[in-house]
């Protein structure tokens, strides 16, 4: 199928999507009130990201897809966290470190009117240890006589401190210039090793039994201990052998360190979560089904779908189901879930270990669609039997006519479809389902995209 696709190039075709690269991720990492978050709504160039004086603003949005001279990355917003007033030293530091450890490029925000602290030199130290890139940002040097409390942060010993007002946006181009010369052009977590093991990721909400589950598919030799964060440094990835196979479990640190007893858990938990979906090839989202689904827990998969993973749901705690619960649950799911009745769904108990053995063949189907490659030829002939049985309406004396459809890339499937005319979204709703009912795509999300040409 790639002579398709050079043909199609060489006749004016689409460009064919490259296979997908993991963006980059570029943290924002510093202080409470620093003016982190300016910073991240000065780059996006959104009042998105929720700016207010007082700390403890929580969101749930914590990275965005951002682009900077033409290249693209995912920006870490690591302000609004909660931090309480004692032990705030502790706390910035930890939550610094998860930032970095997801970084491949960090901008460290210190604000030149206060000049550098205790808190500031401890992530200094954290920074360091990581050997991640940084580029130090001297903040709220809103006019030129404030350059020189910039320069005082030289002494930090992260290089040339540069001097903005994120506010004003006063050198926030030099600090992004300077952030795009040192982050890669693809994520370190990405980039896809074909031989190697599956990479899974292990999401939910907190409390739904990940690590239970992890423990349980792990064997019971392995004896997890309660840490302090930050005390033993857990191996970020686990190699698990499952039926045979290992599978690479990513980010399991995360679920290890349980830091979702602490304050501002939701924001590591997302953050974790992204970060893990992202490095993964398929992810399992584990749900509590002893009761019905939270909106949490709709979108961490809608997260995995956004993502362009494969996907299995888990409902774990199934030893506690009960004819109550199971009405719940199913209700819940149909009014959720209805446009993700192709993921493969496993119900299991993580604390008897019932039905986790159903979890490998689940994750193979997943995979497998995931890889699919349709033929060209195929494709085209079941979009031109669809077609004849059930053609496009007529909209104002106008029928749009399917001329050629191909799959672009995989991983997960995508396809472009060449038509005369603007397909309505009923219609493309239709093409999807029939293609997954001929195909199958049982765990993949697929993409659709129509061209016109006239
Ligand atoms: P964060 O906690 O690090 O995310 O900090 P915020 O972005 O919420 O900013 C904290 C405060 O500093 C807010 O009142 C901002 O308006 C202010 N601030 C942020 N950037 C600048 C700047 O460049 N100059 C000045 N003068 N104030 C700023
Ligand atoms: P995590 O926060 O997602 O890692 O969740 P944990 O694995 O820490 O589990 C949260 C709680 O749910 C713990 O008290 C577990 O013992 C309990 N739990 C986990 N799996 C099951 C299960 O299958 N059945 C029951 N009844 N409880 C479970």
């Amino acid at each position: 199928d790639d002579e398709d696709l050079n043909l199609l190039d060489s006749e004016g075709g689409p460009d064919e999507r490259p296979a997908p690269v993991i963006l980059p991720v570029l943290a924002i990492v510093g202080r409470p009130n620093v003016g982190k978050s300016t910073l991240v709504n000065r780059i996006i160039g959104r009042r998105e990201a929720v700016v207010e004086d007082k700390p403890g603003v929580t969101r749930d949005r914590v990275s965005y897809r951002a682009e900077w001279a033409g290249r693209d990355f995912t920006l870490v917003d690591t302000g609004g966290w909660e931090v309480d007033v004692a032990g705030m030293d502790a706390k910035v530091a930890e939550q610094a470190e998860i930032a970095i450890e997801e970084a491949d490029a960090v901008i460290f925000v210190v604000d030149a009117t206060v000049g550098p602290t205790d808190t500031d030199e401890q992530v200094v130290k954290l920074l360091r240890r990581s050997g991640k890139p940084v580029v130090l940002a001297a903040n709220k040097v809103d006019s030129p006589t404030l350059e020189a409390e910039a320069a005082v942060l030289w002494g930090l010993g992260l290089g040339e401190p540069i001097g903005v007002s994120a506010l004003h946006g006063r050198g926030t181009g030099d600090l992004l210039e300077a952030a795009m010369n040192v982050l890669p052009r693809e994520s370190a977590h990405g980039t896809a090793r074909p031989d190697g093991p599956r990479r899974v990721a292990l999401v939910g909400r907190p409390n739904v039994g990940k690590s239970s589950l992890l423990n349980k598919v792990a064997g019971s030799s392995r004896v997890v201990v309660d840490e302090t964060a930050g005390t033993t440094r857990d191996p970020v990835d686990e190699l698990i052998e499952l039926r045979g196979i290992p599978w690479l479990f990513v980010d399991t640190a995360g679920i290890r360190r349980r830091v979702h007893q602490t304050k501002g858990a939701d924001f590591y938990a997302s953050l974790r979560t992204q970060a893990a979906i992202e490095k993964s090839e398929v992810a399992v989202v584990l749900v509590d089904s002893s009761g019905p689904l939270t909106e949490q827990d709709v979108r961490v998969i809608q997260q995995v779908v956004d993502a362009g993973r494969a996907l299995v749901i888990a409902y774990n705690k199934w030893d506690l189901m009960d004819e109550d619960r199971r009405r719940y649950l199913e209700r819940s799911i149909e009014r959720d879930l209805v446009q993700i009745q192709w993921a493969p769904r496993v119900n299991l108990s993580a604390l008897t270990g019932w039905h986790a053995d159903r979890l490998v063949p689940a994750l193979d189907t997943a995979l497998a669609s995931w890889e699919t490659r349709i033929p060209t030829g195929k494709l085209n002939s079941f979009l031109g039997e669809l077609v004849s049985a059930h053609p496009h309406p007529v909209r104002g004396g106008k029928q749009p006519r399917i001329l050629f459809a191909t799959q672009v890339s995989s991983r997960p499937p995508r396809f472009v479809i060449f038509a005369s005319g603007f397909l309505e979204p009923q219609y493309r709703r239709y093409i999807e389902r029939k293609l997954r009912e001929t195909f199958g795509f049982t765990g993949t999300p697929i993409e659709i995209s129509v061209r016109v040409r006239e």
